[in-house]
């Protein structure tokens, strides 16, 4: 259970952390966002956050998209996201969850001139799921909300409407997520994650102007792709048709981390389970993710103490 949050500058008792009906964010969308999670290694005994001065980087821009005015840095709201952790002990995968809100009643439908505030909970989130099981997706018929509408690359609330859109659809309709293209017909993403690949051998995943979210976990597998497996990667555009040619296809994102697609549309992905990539790429990322790969320390912070991520 959740006990402390940072709301309007200090740590509190989560239930004093409480905004008005009459806020502004409630009623127009107007704020934003993050979306962070922290592993528990208990041999370590010691909480990794992953790459959380990257997601509040992330977050500041999607402040900035929303004209908000805010003191803080980026390392200083890791401190704040790291204090609370600590504040609640947590011996256990959690996920952290900062907003960014218009402390402001209905009066303005606008972004400039307002109170804007940040707060920031954490929960715990349970163990790392295998996401072994290939899920059931469908293409949306919801098209991902343009750029020139509301930025994709920020995590703005609002947004999150057509994201929920899809993901009913898909789901009332007996699949697990959905694919969500964008309005020239190309792939974008999934509802709250992004989305890869394989085609012989090669990982391929669409840009970043194709209208989705600069995803962190999608950056840092490309990465790991790239430089622990020397696997080839393309960012371009994929055509819907293309989906169903795919040998092996996955979501990624801080939620889902790797989540294989077993069938698009009804047809079968692959062996309709997670692919041979899939697999040793999702293993090195859970012993990222679990500092049990010293090569990438930098992208942990230890939580706990000062304890060294060891090989
Ligand atoms: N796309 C959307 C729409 C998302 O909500 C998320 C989750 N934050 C992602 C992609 C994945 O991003 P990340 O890897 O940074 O969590």
């Amino acid at each position: 259970m959740t006990k402390w949050a940072f709301f309007k500058g200090e740590i509190v008792p989560i239930g004093e952390a409480t905004i008005s009906i009459t806020n502004n964010t409630l009623h127009y969308g107007t704020g934003c966002f993050g979306g962070l999670r922290a592993y528990w290694n208990a041999d370590h005994e010691q909480l990794y956050a992953f790459r959380w001065h990257d997601h509040f980087e992330r977050f500041l821009h999607s402040t900035r998209l929303l004209r908000m005015t805010l003191p803080y840095s980026a390392q200083d709201l890791v401190d704040r996201a790291v204090e609370v952790c600590q504040r609640e002990d947590w011996r256990e995968n959690v996920y952290v969850r900062p907003i960014g809100y218009k402390d402001e009643g209905i009066y303005k439908v606008a972004l400039h001139d307002m109170n804007d505030e940040v707060a920031i909970f954490s929960q715990p989130t349970g163990s790392f799921m295998a996401n072994d099981a290939g899920a059931k997706v469908c293409v949306s018929s919801w098209r991902r909300v343009e750029d020139t509408a509301i930025p994709a690359r920020g995590k703005i609330n609002g947004a999150y409407v057509n994201s929920a859109l899809a993901k009913s659809d898909a789901m009332l309709s007996g699949f697990d997520d959905a694919i969500v293209l964008n309005q020239d017909g190309h792939v974008a993403e999934a509802t709250v994650a992004n989305f890869m690949m394989v085609r012989k051998g090669v990982l391929i995943t669409p840009p970043i102007t194709s209208n989705l979210l600069e995803g962190i976990t999608r950056k840092s597998l490309m990465q790991l792709a790239r430089d622990e497996m020397g696997l080839e990667i393309v960012e371009r555009n994929i055509d819907r048709s293309e989906l169903y040619m795919a040998d092996e296809a996955f979501f990624c994102g801080t939620g889902v981390q790797m989540a294989a697609i077993g069938s698009i549309d009804h047809r079968q992905i692959g062996s309709g389970r997670k692919g041979p990539i899939a697999t040793e790429l999702g293993a090195l990322q859970h012993r990222v993710l679990t500092g049990q790969e010293a090569k990438y320390a930098d992208w942990l912070t230890p939580i706990h103490a000062s304890e060294p991520v060891t090989a």
